[in-house]
């Protein structure tokens, strides 16, 4: 543990770029710089591709997707001001954290094109243009449109084969987050139709040698695994790459459980000589 450096790719969510987190990014960078990390990747949300695809807490602000744009061009002057200003303290990545709803393609392209992050997280939080991970109300309208749990697990991860295929993140975010609000995900991910295409993601993560992000904020919520735990085994197995995500939504957040979960990924045998992150996406062109 003593020689390994502690490390987020995904997080740093800020009450500044973000209406469901907490503190203002500086903060939150100098509680990284507290806990002695020496790298950290910030991912703020991408701004929506229009007004449909508003949060419900953003639209409850009257936000339009206009007002998310103008707040990320903030965010990225943000990150930058505060990467120079804090060089010899820790080396901060500029991240964006994805989207896979209608019209994501280009959008994120373009973002990429004017904003030019370091890295993408590439994660799913909608199926079939719904939003499903923000409340359990979010989650049982999605099932009630996919038809079944089944049917939603199958499309995310449908729809998770896509993004990867089209952006090739540099991170995948939280592999497994479809089972937010399932009490019963164990047995559902043993499941011959929904394991066959979860293997087929994981096959695509190693061709693509991307990272995946051990993502620890079902611990800040009181369960007991983070994302990814229930495949970590054949995930070291194919031999893909795995870095600690705290998903981070406020200082108090930051840098979370990170030591225990390189602890576990040492003991699992993983390498934890950490890749740097880079842009991958304008590759696929
Ligand atoms: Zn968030
Ligand atoms: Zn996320």
């Amino acid at each position: 543990m003593k020689s390994t450096s502690l490390i987020s790719l995904h997080g740093g969510h800020s009450k500044q770029f973000c209406c469901h987190a907490e503190d203002n990014l500086e903060e939150i960078i100098q509680a990284y710089i507290k806990k002695g990390f020496k790298t950290v990747g910030i991912t703020e949300h991408m701004p929506p591709v229009n007004n449909l695809f508003l949060y419900p807490d953003e639209a409850a602000k009257g936000l339009t997707a206009q007002d998310l744009y103008q707040q990320f061009a903030r965010y990225v002057d943000e990150v930058n001001r505060l990467k120079s200003l804090y060089k010899s303290d820790i080396r901060i990545h500029l991240g964006m954290e994805t989207e896979t709803y209608t019209g994501y393609i280009p959008h994120v392209k373009q973002l990429i094109h004017e904003f030019k992050p370091d890295y993408i997280v590439g994660s799913v939080h909608h199926v079939d243009d719904v939003c499903f991970d923000y409340s359990k109300k979010e989650y049982d309208t999605a099932i009630h449109h996919c038809g079944s749990h089944d049917k939603m697990y199958m499309h995310y991860f449908d729809l998770q084969y896509d993004m990867i295929k089209n952006l090739r993140p540099f991170v995948v975010g939280h592999f497994d987050l479809i089972r937010i609000h399932d009490k019963n995900f164990e047995q559902r991910f043993l499941s011959p139709e929904i394991y066959e295409k979860i293997h087929r993601n994981l096959l695509l993560i190693k061709e693509l040698d991307l990272v995946m992000d051990y993502n620890l904020r079902p611990l800040t919520r009181g369960e007991k695994q983070p994302y990814i735990t229930p495949f970590l085994k054949i995930i070291k197995e194919l031999g893909i790459k795995v870095v600690p995500g705290d998903d981070s939504h406020g200082k108090a957040q930051a840098g979370n459980h990170v030591p225990q979960a390189i602890q576990i990924l040492e003991d699992l045998g993983f390498n934890t000589h950490w890749p740097k992150p880079r842009l991958l996406t304008l590759d696929t062109n």
